[in-house]
């Protein structure tokens, strides 16, 4: 009993410190069961055929060789953390009304097909899809939850028997947001990424411009990701780009987006 208030008490410094920093704030669950989340995530989702129209990579072979480059030079930076630990599986959902990605837990990456059509530039779309990694490897799911269920569950699952608790997780997870400082976060190690790679490393300010000035239009998904606006993004990310004398590529791969925009439904280029 004294070791479990020893550690009850560690436990509560810890949440409490604050003292947070991308893939280092307090995270009662292991890498490993960042992955079984989000493989319950990617089960739910692919199992859910009424809400998720998920492409198959047989039918759909060049979108998909797009993203999974995209994807690989954003992996081989060698800024991501849990590149190799982590699957990093990547889905196509076919919703041209909803101009978003995320990324689930362990690194289940899902795009839909209303953000191709909504980015103009291949780099805007790494950038979005940089932003999501980040989410993935700072583990910013499983800290939301760590912090969400307080001590006495935590202690719960690290001393009994957890492998039922962590499938009774995955839905309160789903309905989890990320904190306004998990955002800051995702952003800031999206650059890091994205400055180390091919693309333009803020591109994605000027997404993040366009989707605030015209939300009202589109139907915004709450699922694992939110990207609330408070002003300070778009220029704190065009700063830290600055900071960084992050180079400017040129926009080599324009090319793959139009090869990408030819199996969108309903899109003319
Ligand atoms: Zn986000």
């Amino acid at each position: 009993m004294k070791q479990n208030l020893a550690l009850y008490g560690l436990l509560l410094l810890m949440i409490s410190s604050g003292l947070i920093s991308c893939g280092n704030s307090f995270n009662v669950f292991s890498p490993d069961q960042d992955v079984a989340f989000g493989q319950s995530v990617r089960d739910e989702i692919l199992a859910n055929t009424f809400e998720y129209t998920v492409w198959n990579r047989e039918d759909y072979p060049e979108p998909y060789h797009v993203l999974d480059s995209i994807t690989q030079e954003i992996l081989n930076t060698g800024s991501v953390k849990y590149k190799d630990r982590f699957p990093w599986e990547l889905y196509i959902i076919e919703n041209d009304e909803i101009p978003n990605a995320f990324c689930a837990p362990g690194g289940y990456i899902f795009v839909y097909t209303g953000l191709m059509k909504y980015v103009h530039t291949v780099d805007e779309l790494a950038g979005v899809m940089a932003h999501e990694i980040a989410h993935a490897d700072c583990r910013h799911s499983t800290s939301q939850l760590t912090k969400q269920y307080g001590i006495s569950i935590i202690l719960q699952l690290i001393l009994g028997e957890n492998g039922a608790f962590i499938g009774d997780l995955t839905n309160s997870l789903i309905t989890l947001g990320y904190s306004r400082q998990n955002e800051k976060e995702a952003d800031s190690y999206g650059v890091t990424y994205l400055c180390n790679s091919g693309f333009e490393a803020d591109a994605s300010k000027r997404f993040f411009q366009r989707l605030s000035e015209e939300s009202g239009s589109f139907t915004m998904p709450t699922f694992l990701s939110t990207h609330p606006d408070d002003g300070s993004r778009v220029q704190n990310i065009e700063k830290q780009s600055l900071e960084m004398n992050c180079p400017r590529p040129s926009q080599t791969i324009e090319k793959d987006l139009r090869l990408i925009r030819l199996f969108l439904p309903d899109y003319s280029l």
